[in-house]
């Protein structure tokens, strides 16, 4: 198989595997004061410094979650204040846009959703209305988009949201590995990240809390005061471990990876579109990530173009939505009809991608495309 899904998750990193395996093999509970819990401490101190290392921030600043969609409700949970006005935008990841809908629903605050236009550009006015109207207490907007790649210019964003006194939170999911992040320079007060988008394990991820931000203290997890009393429960040491790891190794070749990937991603861009004219790529007039590309095939359901290239693992949209009736939330937002979103096949790249295997893509993508055309004009006649 071809995997081209990076977005959905990614192959674990050698590196995670290795250090994971160790992590298994050893005992300890993280808490525990005797030799075996300090050396699982040990691991799980050595894994926050790696992660920070990534991010440009401190070891303190970091929450070890479950993955991004825990790191994102701590987020809101965290630094919504009830009654006030919470700010979104349109194509935010569903552990977002649910659990902000969740938050502000039965009169508890008011939800904002930032438009976006044709290009996935985010559109502010909505934000400048309500910060005249009221009190704007948190803004989460993301840094990548899962499904386009399209990147968020956060600075005017963030501009606003201080002139309002409220706190912004960035879901950074798709960008933490791909693409360069140094938080001295990127002024939010939270941020999310999950260790299988970049190589680490499932199932493991962080919240960036800067250090100072003052906020209600609402944790969603109670229990033993782990993680300084923000995530109860015995820390994940194992997938923590590898979470460093990946992390470590990341950054290392970041700065390889993503000029590869993205010579690799024109490769694919360009074969696609030289050959089969009609397609066209969404977000691509915006800067985006480096391995994704959105490519609508009008006229041919992206199911049926995925079931005709068994070969490639693509997905249709999100692979988080997949599954589900309904279209892409992000390409409707995005203006293009239902008929159009369901015609879209999402190819992600990543750290292990070769030319050889988007050389494949192409073939087969240009193959399935002729196949389906002629099937569906064989059941239209
Ligand atoms: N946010 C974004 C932008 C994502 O792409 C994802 C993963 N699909 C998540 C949040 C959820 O992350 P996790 O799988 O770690 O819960």
């Amino acid at each position: 198989v071809v995997y081209l899904d990076y977005n959905a998750t990614s192959p674990l990193r050698p590196e995670a595997l290795e250090v994971m395996l160790d992590t298994l093999r050893s005992v300890g509970n993280a808490s525990s004061i005797h030799t075996a819990g300090r050396d699982a401490a040990a691991r799980v101190d050595l894994a926050r410094q790696q992660v920070a290392h990534l991010l440009a921030c401190a070891p303190g600043e970091l929450i070890f979650t479950s993955g991004a969609t825990e790191a994102n409700n701590l987020a809101l949970h965290a630094g919504y204040s009830v009654g006030e006005t919470l700010a979104t935008t349109a194509v935010e990841h569903p552990a977002i846009r649910e659990a902000a809908r969740a938050i502000t629903t039965d009169g508890r605050g008011s939800l904002v959703e930032l438009p976006v236009d044709r290009d996935g550009v985010v559109n502010l006015t909505p934000l400048e209305v309500a910060i005249r109207q009221g009190k704007v207490s948190l803004v989460s907007a993301m840094l990548a988009n899962n499904e386009t790649g399209v990147l968020t210019n956060m600075d005017p964003i963030i501009g606003l949201a201080r002139e309002a006194g409220a706190l912004v939170h960035t879901d950074a999911t798709q960008y933490v590995g791909r693409l360069p992040l140094d938080l001295n320079e990127l002024d939010v007060d939270l941020l999310s990240l999950s260790g299988h988008k970049f190589g680490g394990p499932q199932g493991v991820g962080a919240l960036f809390v800067r250090r100072g931000t003052s906020m209600p203290y609402r944790p969603l997890l109670i229990g033993g005061g782990q993680e300084r009393g923000w995530r109860a429960g015995t820390l994940n040491v194992p997938g923590i471990a590898g979470l460093g790891a990946a992390a470590k190794a990341a950054q290392m070749q970041l700065h390889n990876e993503s000029a590869r990937v993205a010579s690799l991603r024109y490769v694919l861009e360009d074969g696609l579109t030289s050959r089969l004219p009609d397609c066209y790529i969404n977000g691509a007039r915006s800067p985006r990530l480096p391995g994704v590309t959105n490519v609508t095939f009008p006229g041919l359901p992206a199911d049926a173009l995925l079931a005709a290239m068994p070969e490639i693992a693509a997905s249709n949209g999100s692979a988080c939505a997949s599954g589900a009736p309904s279209p892409s939330h992000v390409l409707l937002a995005m203006g293009l009809s239902r008929q159009d979103a369901d015609s879209t096949v999402r190819f992600s790249l990543g750290y292990a991608t070769t030319e050889h295997e988007i050389k494949q893509a192409i073939e087969a993508t240009v193959l399935a495309v002729k196949e389906v055309r002629t099937a569906m004009a064989a059941t239209a006649e």
